[in-house]
């Protein structure tokens, strides 16, 4: 049952009727009923008169097998009650009955007594095939009324329609593009593996610009041939228009799509026709792997390396890594695709686990952009701005040339802290140890962590004093304030999460600036990823030092792929594009190998250092997160843990230490960190300490973060 249990519970089944493993049912718990998987375990030594009966068997088809071992191995991998992993593929309730049957109607044989023009083009139509009503007046370009007045002189028998599939079948061979020769030798490599028709991971490595979606659309297109089902996961922000129009142009049709944004009946009639077999494609956000694909033979990961792909509420995983997982359950080839693989991808193929597969060069005759680092030592902005002489020398070259600069700054709103200049007073979050981020566009001060906002006052709260607060730093906001200053003809749009009211509006944004309907572009993350910009030539790094710096083992890696990715996003056309990264620390190693344009150095450095501190991937983490509302508690709780921890060899118990956002949304954190050898049972070992541990008092919870991504 897709509750917090550990196992499965046992019912009778009523007489009479048959069930297998994977059967959704329905059965009652306590006074409630709810929605269960039958699983093949062995059922619990009741006497049978004591069970109670199963109340119902949906009429839906049974979860595959596959599915049903990579639930449990989810559960064991990640800590989580099965329940809880079930309850993932389950949250459809409606889907688990068939789809409604549309009113069809289909035609007797019996002629008509008086025949118009309009009677004879239905007629014409309705010789071949079952049509509803309204669809065959639509076809024959008639009123319904013709129709219905037909139906009534009973030349019709009524039938059930199935309701039409919510996508049209992709065509495998709709528009296969013109491969150079090392794309198409890359193609052929993949399809002998997909022939091979066992588990494989690949690991598509190439540069952006190189080509890997056409690539990995051939294998797409050669499982249609077969008839499989095949699952594209992207990062929910790569997840755009510009993705979908090009699998539309290369197969004909669009993929089904599974997001945030899709309602909750869209998503039901996808679940349901997913499992009958009748969509073929599904192009979804990290959720999607849990659809119940009767018949998978391809999982994509694109962007393989985004942070995104890792879920950090509720229960913790990471969706690149459970999609290698059910790759294997499903027995079929998994690609990752990706132009700055992450260290535990290129390392897993240096070791012979994954096979990579190198796309090189940029399709066509783009060339790579050519970076240079901005010494804000040397060459520092006026006071109080951010964009550097270099830096405006180049945007004003770019915009003469009629070509788009793009500026990134991976920081929404103003400005990251608003201070009072008269009494030091900092705006900082009630609920959580943060500050609060100005948004001068929607006139408040708001907490990033917790949603927690107020407009931004005149007034000091401390001291009372009018009109003396001061930003300090830059937000996106700011950057864009100090553009239009510098450049006051030039046509702006920011991009940032909370300016973008909507998918909608960010789509004709993103339109105006493929058009050229824009000069400057201005964007947080959400540029980074997917788009493509064929008028950019310039990408300037407001701080290419953020997220250098902090005890996060891989902020190095997040910096190099971000900065890799956004200064990817020019020049993909036949232009020369430029990249000036804003540093304070231009000796750093990963500024270094973006000046160098030498993304081997970066991961040679990054793979020996994580080598020698046995760090992820030749080392494993895990975190325990402690919290309440009281202070005490959590830290009495994680204290406990410490103790109780058995000793074990090659694994390392680090903390308690208080987490660096120490108060979120009014809970008070602690963290303790598990270091083990590559080889090391960390599962095993953190069941251990849990059960060896006394149970929390009521309002302390404890997270397990297995593979933790994010230390804060
Ligand atoms: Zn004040
Ligand atoms: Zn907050």
């Amino acid at each position: 049952v897709p509750l917090p249990e550990p196992r499965p519970f046992s019912y009778a089944l009523p007489k009479d009727t048959q069930v297998k493993t994977g059967s959704i049912v329905q059965v009652p718990l306590g006074s409630r009923q709810v929605v269960g998987i039958v699983t093949d375990d062995e059922p619990e030594k009741i006497a049978p008169q004591r069970l109670r009966p199963i109340t119902r068997i949906f009429d839906c088809p049974a979860l595959p097998q596959e599915l049903m071992r990579f639930i449990r191995f989810v559960a064991d991998y990640t800590l989580t009650p099965t329940g809880l992993v079930a309850r993932q593929v389950l949250r459809v309730p409606a889907a688990l009955d068939p789809e409604e049957m549309l009113e069809g109607i289909v035609w007797n044989g019996r002629h008509l007594n008086k025949m118009t023009p309009a009677r004879a083009r239905v007629l014409a139509l309705a010789r071949d095939g079952q049509w509803t009503p309204s669809g065959l007046a639509a076809a024959a370009g008639v009123s319904t009324s013709v129709v219905t007045t037909l139906q009534k002189q009973g030349i019709f028998d009524a039938i059930p329609l199935p309701p039409p599939a919510l996508v049209t079948p992709p065509e495998p061979n709709f528009s296969p593009p013109q491969f150079t020769p090392v794309q198409a030798r890359i193609v052929d490599e993949i399809k002998k593996e997909l022939d091979s028709r066992h588990f494989t991971t690949l690991l598509l490595d190439g540069i952006t610009g190189s080509g890997k979606t056409e690539v990995y659309f051939e294998a797409v297109a050669h499982m249609l041939e077969q008839g499989r089902q095949i699952l594209i996961l992207l990062p929910e922000i790569a997840l755009t228009q510009q993705f979908i129009s090009r699998f539309h142009a290369r197969f004909g049709a669009k993929p089904a799509e599974w997001h945030s944004d899709i309602s909750p009946r869209q998503r039901e009639r996808i679940w349901r026709q997913v499992i009958e077999g009748r969509i073929q494609v599904v192009a979804g956000a990290r959720s999607a792997l849990f659809l119940p694909f009767s018949n998978l033979g391809l999982i994509v990961v694109d962007e393989e390396h985004d942070s995104s792909y890792k879920q950090e509420e509720k229960f913790f995983y990471h969706a690149r890594d459970m999609a290698v997982a059910r790759g294997s359950r499903a027995n079929i080839a998994v690609i990752l695709s990706s132009a700055t693989p992450s260290i535990e991808s290129q390392v897993n193929a240096r070791q012979g686990r994954y096979r990579r597969l190198v796309l090189k060069n940029r399709f066509g005759s783009a060339g790579l952009p050519y970076i240079t680092a901005v010494d804000m030592r040397k060459t520092p902005p006026e006071p109080g701005k951010f964009l550097s002489p270099p830096l405006i020398k180049a945007m004003e070259e770019t915009r003469k040339n009629g070509q788009q600069s793009l500026l990134f700054l991976n920081r929404r709103g103003f400005a990251p802290l608003t201070l009072c200049r008269v009494c030091g007073h900092r705006f900082s979050c009630p609920n959580c140890s943060s500050w609060l981020i100005e948004h001068r566009f929607r006139g408040i001060l708001l907490c990033h962590h917790c949603g927690y906002h107020k407009p931004t006052p005149e007034v000091c709260p401390a001291c009372g004093t009018l009109d003396h607060l001061v930003p300090c730093g830059p937000g996106v906001e700011r950057i864009a304030e100090e553009v239009q200053e510098t450049f006051p003809q030039a046509r702006l749009v920011v991009l940032s999460t909370d300016l973008v009211g909507s998918v909608k509006q960010l789509r004709l944004e993103l339109e105006a600036i493929t058009n050229g309907a824009v000069d400057i572009i201005i964007g947080t993350q959400l540029v980074a990823k997917g788009h493509h910009f064929p008028h950019l030539t310039l990408v300037g790094v407001i701080d290419a030092d953020l997220g250098l710096t902090g005890g996060d083992p891989r902020a190095a890696e997040r910096s190099f792929q971000l900065l890799s990715q956004v200064t990817g996003r020019a020049g993909r056309e036949d232009k020369q594009a430029f990249g000036l990264l804003q540093t304070y620390q231009a000796e750093h190693p990963v500024i270094q190998a973006m000046i160098a344009g030498d993304r081997q150095a970066f991961y040679v450095h990054e793979i020996a250092l994580r080598q020698r501190e046995q760090m992820p991937p030749f080392g494993r983490l895990a975190a325990l997160i402690v919290s309440s509302e009281k202070r005490a508690q959590a830290e009495h709780h994680a204290r406990l843990l410490r103790q109780f921890a058995p000793k074990a060899q090659g694994i390392n118990i680090l903390g308690p230490a208080e987490a660096p956002l120490a108060f979120i949304r009014n809970h008070y954190r602690f963290r303790l960190l598990v270091h083990g050898q590559r080889n090391s049972d960390i599962q095993n070992y953190l069941r251990a300490t849990l059960s060896a541990t006394p149970a929390p008092t009521s309002g302390v919870k404890i997270a397990i973060d297995i593979d933790p991504q994010s230390f804060l």
